[in-house]
């Protein structure tokens, strides 16, 4: 027996995976998550056919949104070629044949992403899904999922200040490099999702609408457009992002990405952009230039 006679087109399954009954939950709970810029709404989370734990929220979400002509990107730590953002992708591409998926950050209406946000500046008509691990901020400083509800609903955020003092009296600065807590429209304290501090400013008063979704702990919430979003810091010990400078990516050579640091089989320290597409656009954008003699 061949392996590829084991592989049959895919019947008997709802459009977009889901029934219409549970997509109709979600996007009524998104509305009101996005009435709400940075509370979290429960949901009845859905099984799905990968684990939980591997963006079963954000999947959810993207399913209950896709329409007829939508172009869905995947991407995992900046690449569309991580084992977990394809089999995302060939699901997708399975259950909706009237959607086509796509690697270019431009040409996307719905990019669901774990733990980055694209470098190019996303648009008014596109709508980033993250895929969220832990979506209470104050679970590191209060275990009662009780008590962190009404520490939200009065605004109560002392016990968070008073853990960002004592990094700064251990480590000097506030020690977390990603997931920084941030202030949602004045409002409520949001966790961003694991991204870097670098990609944080992105999401202040953006054109776009960023929706969050933790299928484990059943939560989602969302940050609409042109909404503020104020990383947490004292006047004295102001936010600050990674820093880069004097490196640059070794294949495109932007110093103005967000870079990772690779080891070398020589055992020097190289630097890449962590978005793919966004180093592969710059590379053929550089290579059309060469051969045009421009
Ligand atoms: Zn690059």
């Amino acid at each position: 027996m061949a392996l590829k006679d084991l592989v049959h087109a895919q019947t008997g399954y709802n459009y977009a995976f889901l029934d219409e009954g549970s997509k109709k939950e979600i996007r009524r709970k998104l509305l009101k998550a996005v009435a709400l810029p940075g509370y979290q709404v429960p949901f009845g989370s859905r099984e799905m056919p990968i684990g939980r734990g591997w963006g079963t929220g954000g999947l959810q979400i993207t399913l209950a949104l896709l329409g007829t002509g939508d172009r869905v990107k995947v991407i995992d730590q900046g690449t569309d070629a991580s084992v977990n953002a394809v089999n995302i992708r060939r699901l997708i591409e399975r259950t909706t044949p009237d959607v086509t998926t796509t690697l270019k950050t431009a040409d996307a209406t719905i990019i669901q992403t774990r733990h980055r946000i694209p470098e190019e500046r996303l648009r008014a008509d596109q709508t980033l899904v993250f895929q969220v691990p832990l979506p209470e901020p104050l679970r590191l400083v209060e275990r009662q999922e009780s008590q962190t509800r009404l520490m939200h609903a009065s605004k109560n955020y002392s016990r968070m200040w008073v853990a960002l003092y004592e990094e700064i009296v251990q480590h000097g600065q506030i020690a977390r490099s990603s997931n920084y807590p941030v202030l949602v429209g004045g409002r409520y304290i949001m966790a961003p999702s694991p991204i870097p501090r670098w990609d944080i400013e992105k999401l202040n008063n953006s054109d776009h609408l960023s929706l969050f979704g933790a299928g484990r702990e059943k939560r989602l919430y969302a940050v609409p457009p042109y909404t503020s979003v104020v990383p947490l810091a004292f006047e004295d010990y102001p936010f600050a992002i990674e820093n880069f400078h004097g490196v640059h990516c070794m294949r495109c050579g932007s110093d103005s990405s967000y870079l990772d640091e690779i080891v070398a089989d020589n055992g020097q320290k190289i630097f890449l952009c962590s978005d793919t597409a966004y180093c592969d656009e710059r590379v053929a954008n550089q290579q059309a230039a060469g051969n045009t003699g421009v």
